[in-house]
């Protein structure tokens, strides 16, 4: 249930109004948009009275939400949330661009890729150092090497990095992490969820191979209900019956995302394809269904690559997308973010 509060409503009768409804066993989720103050109810509120909360001068209107996620829902939280990460914008009204390798390899690799994305247009630098591979005998990362070389790439081209996650005792290491990735085989770790609910750090969430929107959401719910509300969503592709593609990229989950919820909505096309030469129709159809951003995997030397060459582009091809990527945004009114 979610409370529309008068403007201006008087602090004293809204103070004594959350008193009365967190006496009744409901948490409040406040929030404060440009026009309007709404307060989202989560808890049992099949007990309260509506005809008596709507006869107090301070309350606007009430509406139900069916949808079990709350803090997500754009009925309660109806402005877009916008995260600034080292003075870039993510969110709607601006595109961002990350890119880099899907795995770290070596401080030459990783230097020479972020130095030419960064040259390209991308705004954030990517690289695994910690890989949730199928098979526990494939490349398993660099793990805390790859974090430092993540760090001196940062350093020398002054991008931000993303980098994944796979447990929340890891989250000590990640202190010079920018944007902490939630691959999508943990979008159900829910301890780890929780443990960066208590950080501020920007959460990209992955979605899982065979999540549902409303599991998408409820694992973005657990992160903001923990007292973070930076999570950008990240569709990357889901399972179906279809062996001739790795994934298949849901891009009705741009559109419907956005609808249902505030949160920034990126595109990942590396993954969702499995083929280099599919990621560029695919960032094309991201922007035009009205995507926030796109993370692509962009390699020095695809070929030879630890992990995910197939499906990386080089960085000469990855230059020619950017060229092209920009003057779609451009023709959409979003700022490069
Ligand atoms: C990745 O970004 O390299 C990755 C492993 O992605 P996903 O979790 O979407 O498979
Ligand atoms: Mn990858």
């Amino acid at each position: 249930m979610v409370i529309i509060l008068k403007q201006n409503a008087d602090t004293a009768k809204k103070n004594a109004l959350i008193e009365n409804l967190t006496s009744l066993g409901i948490v409040i989720h406040h929030s404060q948009g440009t026009h309007t103050t709404l307060m989202g109810l989560v808890g049992d509120t099949s007990r309260l009275d509506i005809n008596l909360l709507l006869a107090n001068d301070i309350v606007e209107d009430i509406r139900r939400i069916s949808e079990p996620y709350k803090a997500a829902n754009r009925r309660f939280h109806p402005d877009d949330t916008i995260i600034s990460v080292a003075g870039r914008k993510i969110g709607e009204g601006f595109f961002s661009v990350i890119a880099g390798p899907c795995s770290v390899e070596s401080e030459e690799q990783l230097t020479t890729i972020a130095e030419s994305v960064k040259k390209s247009g991308a705004k954030f630098l990517r690289g695994g150092a910690f890989k949730p591979r199928t098979s526990p005998y494939s490349f398993q990362g660099l793990e805390n090497e790859g974090l430092r070389l993540l760090s001196l790439a940062k350093k020398a081209t002054g991008l931000p990095i993303v980098t994944e996650i796979m447990s929340e005792s890891q989250l000590d290491d990640f202190d010079d992490v920018d944007v902490i990735q939630v691959g999508a085989r943990n979008m159900q770790n829910f301890r780890l969820l929780k443990a960066l609910g208590q950080c501020k750090k920007p959460v990209l969430l992955k979605r899982g191979l065979s999540s549902t929107i409303e599991e998408f959401l409820m694992s973005a719910e657990y992160i903001l209900a923990g007292g973070n509300p930076n999570v950008i969503l990240c569709e990357r592709g889901i399972r179906t019956f279809e062996p001739m593609i790795r994934n298949n990229l849901d891009i009705s989950a741009v559109p419907l995302l956005k609808k249902h919820s505030h949160l920034p909505v990126i595109i990942d096309p590396s993954h969702a394809a499995g083929m280099s030469w599919m990621v560029e129709p695919l960032s094309k159809a991201a922007i035009a269904a009205g995507a926030d951003g796109l993370i692509i995997e962009v390699h020095n030397d695809p070929k030879n690559a630890l992990c995910d060459g197939n499906q990386s582009l080089n960085m000469t091809e990855f230059d020619r997308l950017m060229g092209d990527i920009c003057a779609r945004v451009a023709f959409e009114k979003k700022i490069m973010g």
